[in-house]
């Protein structure tokens, strides 16, 4: 079955609900929505030729015609390769060429310096600029009548990692994998009625614009809102126009949201769900997010090869305050989803104990069909039918998941482990910290030793004394920094990602 049937369906049980807002403005039923997608579709296979299977790149800032693209694309039985709209001109080309893409959906703003660059990618044949002719073509194309029939495994979604190591891979996601995600947002995540509202605040590029499937199947509400981006005040009173705003943020942006919602005094009582995940969430700081916008929130753990379908902490689990194990239950990521396997495995995947420390595995109908074109990188990470993740955690009898670091990210003292997010945890207690990020620096004699990074809050200045009592009095003494680094910002990367490379480049470059 082919991911487009979700937009058909809908549109023929619920025609004329409210489909897809730029703002406060309807810009299309689910009829409408549904006939420019197919009038996409029969452009892109009458018109420009393309077969299925194709990959089709889409270059574009979060904007409404984002979903139609998409959906023509599937409709069409092609491949969609999202690329981060904030990616350099040369780094989208390396996505654009590695995938063969034929096609690319660009804005207008994007296209300008990519197109100096285009000889680069030969197999390019058409960039389709919403607004400008060769779009206005596609949409006045004949509509295909249904979208192309998909086998499980045929590919829908070509997703790139971001490539913090290394050149990035290209994610091969199925109209299988996709349709499991959208299952276990009802059964993990959130119910959705046709009242309700998904906001696009995060890149569609990325998480966020694959949670549309769930809201496509519920015929709910898309908005793109004007700035494309995250601003919370924008969310603010998109929350007070639309009511029941759903929204998927990375932590930093929850963090910001709740600021601002706690500054301004705002009423949070339009926002119906804010799904966060894709770094850690600190305790400190769900626990304020909880005070200042109540039972609102909704964690989940996924990556690029599962998308936000690894595990899930509930409303329901955030909201049981009285639990015996609610301060360790928030810290953790939740509990697998409900069609994944997730255990904690030894290097060569066996399970290891509850309480015990490993590698983060993964089975289940999510789970990506391997890397494009790299063999090499598939077999490493798709073992015996398990995802190798690369994260480090451990599950408790309960089988919640505490997830402690990316296993590269993990710091070697004098040969013991030390995980960052469990010396970061201590250091926001202090009321003087807004965000801290912990690194290993080399070390002569110890291998490794700790360094923290902190930025502080407006006019506090934490003090090196304060944080190594606070270290002294909650985890043991060689995990306390050795040295601390005051920082105005952490370096992040677009998806709101501390960007842990680039502090330890800091670091030496700051020298000791
Ligand atoms: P990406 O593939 O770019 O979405 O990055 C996925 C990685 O982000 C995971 O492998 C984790 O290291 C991290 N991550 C995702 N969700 C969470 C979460 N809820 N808590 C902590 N780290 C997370």
């Amino acid at each position: 079955m082919n991911l487009a049937q979700l937009l058909v369906r809908s549109a023929r049980v619920f025609p004329t609900a409210p489909a897809l807002f730029r703002h406060t403005t309807l810009i299309a039923d689910y009829r409408g929505l549904a006939t420019r997608s197919a009038r996409i579709a029969g452009g892109l296979t009458d018109g420009l030729r393309l077969k299925p299977g194709d990959r089709v790149g889409l270059f574009m800032d979060n904007c409404p015609e984002y979903l139609e693209a998409l959906y023509g694309i599937w409709f069409a039985g092609l491949v969609a390769v999202p690329i981060n709209a904030k990616l350099h001109p040369r780094e989208a080309l390396f996505v654009l060429q590695d995938s063969g893409a034929l096609a690319l959906f660009v804005s207008e703003a994007l296209s300008t310096d990519l197109m100096a660059l285009l000889r680069g990618a030969p197999a390019l044949r058409h960039l389709l600029i919403p607004g400008r002719d060769e779009y206005l073509k596609l949409l006045a194309s004949e509509a295909v009548t249904e979208p192309l029939h998909r086998a499980p495994d045929d590919l829908a979604w070509l997703f790139y990692t971001s490539g913090t190591t290394g050149r990035p891979k290209g994610v091969m996601l199925s109209h299988r994998n996709l349709f499991a995600m959208t299952t276990c947002y009802f059964t993990d995540v959130d119910q959705v009625a046709p009242q309700d509202v998904m906001v696009y605040s995060a890149p569609i590029s990325h998480g966020a614009g694959l949670y549309n499937s769930a809201h496509v199947l519920a015929a709910a509400r898309h908005v793109v809102p004007e700035s494309g981006h995250f601003d919370p005040e924008e969310l603010v009173a998109l929350s007070r126009h639309h009511g029941r705003l759903a929204m998927f943020a990375a932590p930093t942006m929850v963090k910001r949201l709740v600021d601002h919602v706690a500054q301004s005094g705002s009423d949070p009582a339009g926002f119906r769900t804010i799904v966060y995940g894709g770094g850690p969430m600190y305790a400190e700081d769900i626990r304020r997010a909880l005070d200042v916008m109540g039972d609102r929130f909704v964690q989940i753990y996924g990556q690029g090869e599962s998308p936000m379908t690894i595990t899930a902490l509930s409303r329901a689990h955030l909201a049981d305050r009285h639990h015996p194990r609610y301060d360790q239950r928030i810290a953790s990521v939740g509990v697998a989803q409900s069609l994944v396997e997730v255990r904690v495995g030894d290097a060569e995947g066996r399970p290891i104990a509850a309480g015990e420390v490993g590698e983060v595995l993964v089975r289940g109908e999510t789970v990506m069909q391997g890397y494009w074109q790299n063999p090499e990188a598939t077999a490493a990470t798709l073992r015996n039918g398990w995802l190798f993740t690369g994260d480090v955690g451990s599950l408790d009898d309960d089988g919640f998941l505490a997830l402690k670091d990316r296993s590269k990210d993990v710091i070697i003292s004098g040969g013991s482990n030390i995980y960052p997010r469990e010396v970061e945890e201590v250091l926001l207690r202090h009321p003087g910290v807004a965000e801290v990020s912990v690194i290993g620096r080399r070390h002569p004699e110890w291998g490794e030793v700790v360094v923290a990074f902190v930025v502080g809050r407006p006019g506090v200045s934490p003090s090196e004394a304060e944080l190594d009592a606070l270290c002294l009095e909650q985890i043991a003494r060689f995990k306390r920094p050795k040295a601390y680094r005051f920082v105005a910002a952490l370096p992040k990367n677009n998806y709101g990602k501390v960007l842990k490379t680039e502090l330890r480049q800091l670091d030496q470059g700051l020298g000791a």
